[in-house]
């Protein structure tokens, strides 16, 4: 027998019974091979640099590894707006929990992993493409200092999967703080079963705010809790332009983490009514509705809490959400332009900021990096002029100098962003040709999006001028289906 990973698990979800979970294990699956690997995802369960010696074995399921009690776990969930009661990890399973040596917990869970109790007929796998697309979606936005689930790794399986044509399938590797999602809640309330929704609330308080576990009104401060991660979230995405793409109940989870990623994208040009889901005809999920759709999600939250908080008082906390989101906004726009009093001026000048953006079809990321570079309005074309202008003088009341600004500013408006354009190419030469150098590529560069790092990017031979333009008006704009 081969031998394991010596990972720390401490499983607490399995306590909670049967009604919450199928227990399973993964399928195995033939020859496993790496895809990308992240260290810096390994690191926070203590795994060694290139993951040790069994990792193929152990992560894609073939090899059981000590510790683990793998399960399925039941969710429901409103999928554009419609509810649907029968989700559940149809292809995901929780291998357990891991302890690390800083005695934070991890949820180490494999995506494409065999069918479950809760398949409907799936085939319990994910694509290389979507499972890449993950990968390096959830690495990104953690370089960008987002909240999100981790990619540990992708790992590629020798089995060819259907879905409009054959395609190769894989298993993704995610570390998470939390899989419970709103859905979660959501599966007790609609199934009526009231004391599973309190037993699932007191476990998220327990693990996740144990600091009120005696408040007499643990469970109201835990939604509002729940509702200001949420929108703290939401805030990050708007600032950097991502598009999550698929908003559904079941793919929101109760620690305010960006999960599960499907069809997302980053804004090329400005432009609010941007969605890079290709299904989502109606832009539902589109760039401008994010945060609406963030409280329209905690409503359903809400919903099922009611029993636990009282509908008045949930209301009471819902009538928040709007001022907490706001001015969260406010603050990332502010970082963004380097700018810290955030009065009435401020709020003219992003509001115009935003006209110009979209009128001009400005590359949104860039525009923020560029600006920082500004100390007159004179070299620039006349539309930006009169901005420029009036931002300077902003610039002015505030007690910095240039440098220090510019310092500040660089720090927050990254320089690299996953595009779409360069997801495609990093997809189209591991899929035909089976070469995953621009993957990791992509990866190294987006650990820091912020800075260039001459000796890294001369040892993957990263050309820091073609990462950092502006997407070529041929990609533009581009979408992915939600298949996967
Ligand atoms: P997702 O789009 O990954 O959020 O998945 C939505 C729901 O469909 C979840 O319940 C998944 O477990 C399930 N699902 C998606 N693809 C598959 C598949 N290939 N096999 C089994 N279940 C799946
Ligand atoms: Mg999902």
């Amino acid at each position: 027998m081969i031998p394991s990973q010596n990972l720390n698990f401490k499983n607490r979800f399995i306590d909670l019974g049967p009604e919450f979970y199928e227990e399973k294990q993964p399928d195995p699956v033939t020859d496993p091979y790496l895809v990308d690997y992240s260290p810096s995802a390994g690191q926070l369960i203590d795994l060694p640099k290139e993951g040790g010696e069994n990792f193929l074995a152990n992560f894609s399921g073939n090899q059981p590894m000590e510790g683990a009690q793998p399960l399925a776990m039941a969710y429901s969930g409103h999928q554009f707006g419609s509810y649907n009661a029968t989700l559940g990890d149809g292809r995901g399973i929780l291998l357990g929990e891991v302890l690390n040596k800083e005695n934070i917990s991890w949820d180490v869970h494999l995506k494409g992993a065999g069918p479950t109790r809760f398949a409907r007929g799936f085939d319990g796998r994910a694509t290389l493409q979507s499972s890449i697309r993950e990968h390096l979606g959830s690495e990104a936005l953690n370089g960008l200092g987002i909240p999100t689930t981790r990619s540990l790794a992708v790992i590629g399986i020798r089995e060819l999967i259907y879905r409009q044509k054959p395609e190769l399938a894989a298993i993704l590797v995610r570390v998470a703080d939390c899989h419970i999602r709103f859905g979660s809640f959501e599966f007790f309330h609609y199934t009526k079963q009231p004391k599973n929704v309190e037993r699932l609330a007191d476990f998220a308080i327990e693990h996740y705010h144990s600091d009120i576990c005696n408040e007499p009104d643990r469970y109201r401060i835990f939604f509002r809790r729940i509702l200001t991660l949420t929108a703290k979230l939401i805030s990050k995405w708007q600032s950097v332009g991502f598009v999550h793409g698929v908003m559904n109940t079941d793919n929101m989870t109760i620690t305010g983490t960006t999960f599960d990623y499907g069809p997302y994208g980053f804004m090329d040009g400005f432009n609010t009514r941007y969605t890079p889901n290709s299904s989502d005809t109606h832009g539902r999920y589109a760039y401008q509705q994010q945060s609406e759709i963030g409280l329209w999600n905690l409503n359903k939250l809400a919903e099922t809490m009611t029993p636990l908080v009282g509908a008045d008082e949930l209301q009471e906390e819902i009538k928040q959400y709007q001022p907490v989101f706001n001015k969260f906004y406010r603050e990332e726009m502010g970082r963004k332009l380097g700018l810290s009093i955030l009065d009435s001026e401020f709020i003219e000048l992003t509001q115009e900021m935003f006209q110009l953006l979209q009128s001009q079809q400005l590359d949104y990321s860039n525009f923020f990096r560029d600006l920082a570079n500004y100390t007159s309005a004179i070299d620039c074309s006349n539309e930006l002029r009169s901005w420029l202008d009036r931002y300077l003088k902003l610039c002015e009341r505030e007690s910095i100098s240039h440098n220090e600004r510019k310092k500040k500013m660089d720090a927050v408006n990254p320089k690299y962003i996953l595009r779409n354009h360069l997801v495609q190419r990093a997809l189209e030469k591991a899929l035909k040709e089976a070469d995953f150098s621009e993957v990791t590529r992509l990866r190294v560069l987006l650990e820091n999006p912020f800075e260039d790092r001459p000796e890294l990017f001369e040892k993957y031979n990263i050309d820091a001028d073609f990462y950092s333009q502006d997407t070529p008006q041929e990609f533009l704009g581009r979408q992915t289906s939600c298949s996967a």
